[in-house]
């Protein structure tokens, strides 16, 4: 899993040191793959100050001369506007596009492109049209637009958090299975947890095997790992030790499992 197949393209940018801040605020969080469209000036002495020290990104940037040349291979593409447009565009906030491109991306197979406008006039409609959906910084609404840089260090920030999120997500189920309680436990465990339920009469007028079966099932679901299994054994255990040690009225305990 990596970030590698998402790109930031830029539409028509006018200052060369934007370009070199984007590029810095990518490889920050560890994103490499810098499209420019049609940009006004590169490459730049200022754009490699500004970079400061991010140069491969700009190195490997690759310029096009339309935004659809620079998403033609992209299957999701999220257009970044400081004004909230009229297009018919679902309209996301930043961390939930970020969820969005990570998960489109983790497989490998899906590019995405985020596309960044113009500074002083943003995304025509028509570019936004060739958007899956716009992604808008809750800014304030008297003074929304974020320096483009800026934009792309606050949209590159929420991806590596949805990333790594999603890595150490990923890292969960893999060091639970090894702790899982395997077949033959759960069936000693459903065995001693039929026979406690039949000690303490819960049964009563219940049908055994349906309860059983959506035990089964709640457990199933669960699937839980040995230390759990023994404690919900521990308490099983317990119980019947304290159904034997009831004065009075309480059933002896007529085995143990
Ligand atoms: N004056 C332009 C804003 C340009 S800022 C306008 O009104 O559209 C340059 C780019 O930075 C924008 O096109 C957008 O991609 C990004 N950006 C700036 N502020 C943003 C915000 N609040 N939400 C989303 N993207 C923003």
């Amino acid at each position: 899993m990596s970030l590698d197949n998402v790109k930031i393209v830029l539409v028509n940018t006018t200052h060369p040191g934007n370009i070199g801040s984007a590029a810095r605020a990518m490889k920050t969080m560890g994103l490499s793959r810098l499209v420019l469209v049609n940009p006004k000036a590169f490459p730049s002495p200022e754009a490699v100050t500004l970079a400061s020290g991010a140069t491969d990104v700009l190195d490997n940037a690759v310029v096009c001369s339309t935004l659809e040349n620079a998403v033609a291979d992209c299957g999701l593409i999220i257009g970044a506007s400081a004004r909230v447009r009229g297009v018919s565009l679902p309209l996301m906030e930043p961390s939930e596009c970020a969820e969005a491109v990570v998960a489109e991306s983790a497989g490998g197979d899906v590019n995405v492109a985020w596309v960044f406008g113009r500074e002083d006039r943003g995304l025509t409609n028509d570019e936004l049209k060739l958007c899956h959906g716009q992604a808008h910084i809750p800014s304030n609404p008297e003074f929304s637009s974020l320096n483009l840089a800026s934009a792309v260090q606050l949209f590159s920030y929420e991806l590596r958090k949805a990333y790594l999120q999603r890595q150490q997500a990923a890292l969960v189920p893999e060091r639970r299975t090894r702790d899982l309680a395997n077949s033959k436990e759960m069936e000693y465990f459903y065995g001693h947890l039929q026979k406690v339920l039949g000690e303490i009469d819960f049964f009563k007028h219940r049908n055994p095997d349906k309860i059983m079966a959506k035990l089964r099932r709640l457990y199933g679901r669960v699937r839980p790992d040995r230390v759990e299994l023994n404690i919900l054994r521990g308490i099983l255990s317990e119980t019947q030790a304290a159904l034997g040690r009831q004065p009075s009225g309480g059933r002896k305990q007529t085995s143990t499992v």
